[in-house]
């Protein structure tokens, strides 16, 4: 036989598909063609999978050797496919019978040795075999625990070029996979370590119930890293989908827990301001990484000191925070990763940075509005929940005040409110109250009560407010009415909306 075909995962995205890699060998001198859109990775597959075929004692076929990854249109990145091309190449040549690898996918990067080398996007090339319907993988020893993460499909793993060809050729048993990890640790932070800023409390629990992004401006010292940590504490637990989607963009980025396990919490990632614009949105030859807004899918995205990040970066985060996703251009044709996010902007107010906030500060007027002028356009027009905090008072380190709710109490008013959220906008295909568009808001059945929002029509009237700014506001009194189980809001929750939205005292 000199023609041979092993099942391999292309990525595209988040998800896999079915390769088929297929070897041929024929008369004529020795060489190795490769087809099927391959990219610079391939073509040095084929320098690693002769030395690690060789050095796992196996003969190199002295042929002409024609290998084409099928479907040709598929763009297919990394090192994935050096194990199943070296089975495939093997199989061609006769030296390995075939029949116990058909139907199972085989993944991994080779050695020059031959060992079996982990690769990233594990997690989401098992799910694509589990949708075609296969039902055994074989995977590097260092992805198994990944891997069976996947319901239904038998994982075994492989250290070795030369433990895969033992099991092909003598049925010698490859690895079984580690028993899955116990439930994931208890999340991060806690609400009840935040002493005193009951503003900034209800600012983080306002942002979770309705999903709106977030920013709090202040001083240094006044906590505002403290509360943004503490946001994905009060976040419910990821749904199966969700799960799914989160840890195969970790998978992707090579950045899972190697115990392996799907992540439930909602990430939180919190870039420095220096980070580049890839390190923001992904990048990088081959198998492009994803960046912080992808690896923050589903959860919080973090920037403290967001008037330090540089123009191009703000800039780049506009698109996934319009669209929900990152388009990252590729040579052959673009990548694209989720990116729906709930943003959190921490700010000082100006420049100068003095702990004790404006009493000390020494910037002029033009200054300070340069500086957060940086966030204005791109960002903060996104931003529903905007509070200004300060830092505590002795008092309240002190202890002498009430201690903080702790986050599992405020988690179980956010569930209720999200409940009733999703369910009141279940029939117009929204979950979220920060997703509802402001025209379904100004219309019957959802308008307000005149009583209610006259405040805001006054302002709209001065022009102290924007058209915009009103639907921000009647979007927050909706979250605020649902934390606070009443079925529509009122003046009051209002007149909150309104103080959690431009900095006014309520
Ligand atoms: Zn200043």
């Amino acid at each position: 036989m000199s023609y041979a075909k092993v099942l391999g995962v292309g990525l595209v995205g988040v998800t896999g598909h079915l390769v088929e890699v297929e070897a041929d060998l024929s008369p004529g001198l020795p060489a190795v063609v490769i087809s099927g859109l391959p990219d610079t990775a391939l073509h040095e597959a084929r320098d690693r999978v002769r030395a690690a075929v060789v050095n796992s004692g196996q003969r190199w076929p002295n042929r002409r050797i024609t290998l084409n990854l099928l479907p040709a249109t598929l763009p297919k990145y990394g090192s994935a496919f050096d194990l199943a091309i070296a089975v495939a190449l093997l199989g061609a040549a006769g030296e390995l019978p075939l029949l116990p690898v058909e139907g199972v996918v085989v993944l991994g990067e080779l050695g020059l040795d031959g060992t079996v080398r982990p690769v990233r996007g594990v997690l989401p090339m098992v799910t694509a075999a589990v949708r075609a319907g296969l039902d055994r993988v074989v995977v590097p020893v260092g992805n198994a625990a990944e891997a069976a993460v996947i319901p239904g499909v038998r994982v075994r793993a492989v250290d070795t070029l030369h433990r895969l060809v033992a099991f092909v050729r003598d049925g010698t048993p490859l690895l079984e996979p580690p028993p899955p990890a116990p439930a994931e640790p208890a999340a991060g932070p806690d609400l009840a370590d935040v002493a005193g800023q009951g503003l900034g409390r209800r600012a983080v629990e306002v942002a979770a119930a309705g999903g709106h992004h977030l920013s709090l401006l202040g001083p240094p010292g006044a906590g505002k890293t403290m509360l943004a940590e503490r946001l994905p504490s009060i976040l419910p637990e990821l749904d199966d989908a969700a799960a799914l989607e989160v840890t195969a963009l970790h998978s992707i980025a090579g950045i899972l827990p190697p115990d392996g396990r799907l992540l439930r919490r909602p990430p939180f990632q919190a870039p420095h301001h220096s980070a580049t614009v890839a390190s923001l949105v992904g990048g990088g030859s081959g198998l492009a990484r994803p960046g912080a807004v992808s690896l923050a899918h589903r959860g919080v995205l973090f920037l403290d000191e967001a008037a330090e990040f540089s123009k191009a970066a703000l800039e780049a985060l506009r698109q996934p925070l319009e669209s929900g996703q990152v388009h990252l251009t590729r040579a052959r044709g673009g990548t694209r990763y989720p990116a729906r996010v709930q943003l959190v902007l921490a700010a000082n107010p100006c420049p100068c940075a003095r702990p004790g906030g404006d009493t000390l500060c020494e910037c002029s007027p033009l200054a300070r509005r340069r500086y957060l002028g940086r966030l204005s356009g791109p960002l903060l027009d996104r931003i529903d929940v905007q509070v200004r905090v300060l830092p505590v008072r002795a008092a309240e380190l002190m202890g002498t005040d009430p201690d903080g709710e702790p986050s599992a109490v405020v988690a179980a008013r956010v569930a209720a409110a999200r409940g009733a959220a999703a369910e009141r906008w279940a029939a117009v295909g929204h979950r979220l109250n920060a997703e509802v568009p402001g025209p379904l808001l100004r219309r019957p059945p959802w308008r307000l009560a005149a009583q209610a929002t006259a405040d805001l029509r006054g302002r709209l009237d001065r022009g102290s407010l924007s058209a915009r700014g009103f639907d921000r506001i009647i979007r927050l009194a909706w979250t605020i009415a649902d934390l606070d189980g009443r079925t529509r809001p009122d003046q009051e929750d209002v007149r909150e909306a309104i103080g959690l939205r431009t900095g006014e005292e309520a």
